[in-house]
């Protein structure tokens, strides 16, 4: 019978040869293949979410910027 090893993840005993010992705080833990591809899958998401949302704040943050000083300009006063 094929050994099995708690996985701290999922909470569930998987077959060892789908085991990794994966790093957590509290030292090595067991860890399925399955499970640690799935979060570097979504830490990847989460930072290509992350970089698309500061594009579009800092696009936002610029049109801002600019109605702004057009506002300046239309009421006869520059900036600064
Ligand atoms: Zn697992």
């Amino acid at each position: 019978m094929m050994e099995m090893l708690f996985c701290y993840c999922c909470r569930v005993h998987h077959p060892k040869d789908q085991m990794r010992p994966f790093r957590t705080k509290q030292g090595y833990r067991w860890r399925c293949i399955r499970s640690i591809e799935a979060a570097a899958c979504s830490r990847r998401e989460r930072d290509a979410f992350g970089r698309q949302q500061t594009e579009i704040n800092r696009a936002e943050a610029q049109l801002v910027a600019e109605r702004l000083a057009l506002v300046r300009v239309e009421q006869g006063f520059m900036p600064g």
